[in-house]
């Protein structure tokens, strides 16, 4: 995969519908018969007035110059719209929800309209790989959950055929199937049967994204384990596991989000994780505030920290199993649904930043790959600080970083403004986190060879 003496620069973070480019969805969606209630929804929810969505699609029908511009207003996800993940999920919602993935039909039957439009899409996106010179990328679908199961292999076939023929000499593209955390299993049982009947060798990984709080890492376990298996069966198909980690952790305590990317890291053994921000941000960027999270989430982190004791002793972090045991024996008597507040004050995140050296020190040692995606942490953390970034205590530390785009369509950005970014933030060369060849889902699965 080399051109020359030119390194190949790959994306191995770019989600399909993330990266379309607002004028295009704009063309593509005006006049079509589209029913974007969620979506209004949640605006109203979030904005406390109505979605200026459909007025824009009638300017647009009107032939309204300036409505582009309006339109990328309300597409794309800049710092002012942010920070956090449900302010960033909104301006997804808006591409998921006046797209083919949003008929219902979808769930019963393969639909003209999804037929139609992921080819499209994915000719859109590639187009764009190929307009940033990138000469492989890795793009996620997400198909809704509780579909039949003839219809997810009907549509993951589809993927994978899309990114088959979008694919060029000089630019290849890969998909990764994006299953909800929720419905991992059935959706896993549908992808694998088409991958082993061969209908679907343009899928070469397999990607847990969207909101991570809402389900706990041990329920992944399952899956993870089956796909490690497929792929000891079928090394011909195999596939990577890629997961979304550490990313939003606005719901639970500073702990917890770190305990969830070692859970994730070391239960479900994956090829690469996405953002992992928790591990490696500036405790200054959270400086001294309250936080909470629930009785439930909290007992699990209780175990949790009796389990690893030893380890974090080991790193000068002050563990009192015999308290835990007596705070954990309390809490079982309370509701696990009701929250627990807690207050971070200079102690406390002193205390979350030896921890995370604990965490890198684990990332480290494990070669993990860590998919950081600059802008993206930036809009949706919030960070005003560069210095907070988490790029930097991965960089700084020798962490393995691969950078991605995410969603360069609602962020507005390329692969090569994302290397540039941290180029300027670091003052040094970053290209080669761009170009890590070994890094591609093809070799991390086993399904490729480096030659
Ligand atoms: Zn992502």
């Amino acid at each position: 995969m080399s051109h020359g003496s030119r390194p190949t620069t790959i994306d191995l973070h770019r989600h399909v519908y993330g990266g379309i480019a607002a004028p295009w969805w704009l063309t593509h969606i005006a006049g079509r018969r589209i029913n974007p209630g969620p979506y209004e929804s949640a605006w109203l929810r979030m904005y406390d007035q109505p979605s200026p969505l459909r007025a824009l699609l009638q300017r647009y029908q009107r032939n309204d110059q300036h409505v582009i511009e309006d339109f990328r207003r309300l597409f794309e996800f800049h710092q002012k719209d942010g920070p956090g993940f449900e302010r960033f999920q909104l301006h997804h919602d808006l591409i998921t929800w006046t797209s083919a993935l949003a008929d219902p039909q979808l769930l019963r039957r393969p639909t003209q309209r999804f037929a139609e439009e992921l080819p499209l899409v994915i000719d859109h996106v590639a187009e764009q790989c190929r307009r940033e010179g990138l000469g492989a990328a890795e793009l996620r679908l997400m198909l809704p959950a509780g579909m039949r199961p003839a219809v997810a292999r009907w549509a993951w076939a589809l993927f994978s055929h899309c990114c088959g023929q979008a694919s060029t000499t000089s630019c290849r593209i890969d998909g990764i199937a994006s299953l909800s955390r929720s419905h991992a299993v059935p959706q896993w049982r549908d992808l694998a049967d088409c991958l082993r009947a061969g209908e679907a060798g343009g899928i070469v990984g397999v990607d847990f994204s969207h909101r991570e709080e809402r389900s706990r890492i041990q329920d992944l376990l399952p899956v993870s384990e089956q796909i490690h298996a497929f792929n000891a069966q079928n090394p011909r198909h195999a596939v990577a596991l890629v997961v979304h980690v550490g990313e939003s952790y606005e719901g639970i305590c500073l702990e917890s989000a770190l305990r969830r990317i070692h859970q994730a890291v070391r239960l479900l053994r994956p090829h690469r994780i996405g953002h992992a921000v928790a591990a490696g941000i500036a405790p200054q960027h959270h400086g001294v505030h309250e936080r909470s999270e629930t009785v439930r989430e909290r007992l699990e982190h209780l175990t949790w920290e009796c389990e690893h004791a030893d380890s974090l002793t080991q790193h000068g972090i002050a563990v009192d199993t015999a308290q835990l045991r007596h705070e954990r024996s309390t809490l079982l008597q309370r509701d696990p649904r009701q929250r627990l507040r807690r207050t971070y004050d200079h102690r406390l995140l002193e205390e979350f930043s030896q921890r995370q050296q604990w965490l890198r020190h684990i990332l480290r040692r494990q070669q993990q790959i860590i998919e950081v995606c600059p802008t993206s942490t930036q809009r949706i953390a919030g960070i005003r600080d560069h210095h907070h970034h988490h790029v930097h205590a991965f960089l700084d530390e020798d962490l393995t970083v691969v950078l991605g785009s995410d969603d360069p369509g609602l962020f507005a950005t390329t692969l090569s403004q994302e290397c540039a970014l941290v180029e300027q933030w670091r003052g040094e060369d970053c290209r080669h986190l761009t170009e890590r060849v070994g890094a591609c889902s093809r070799y991390l699965s086993g399904r490729d060879t480096l030659s």
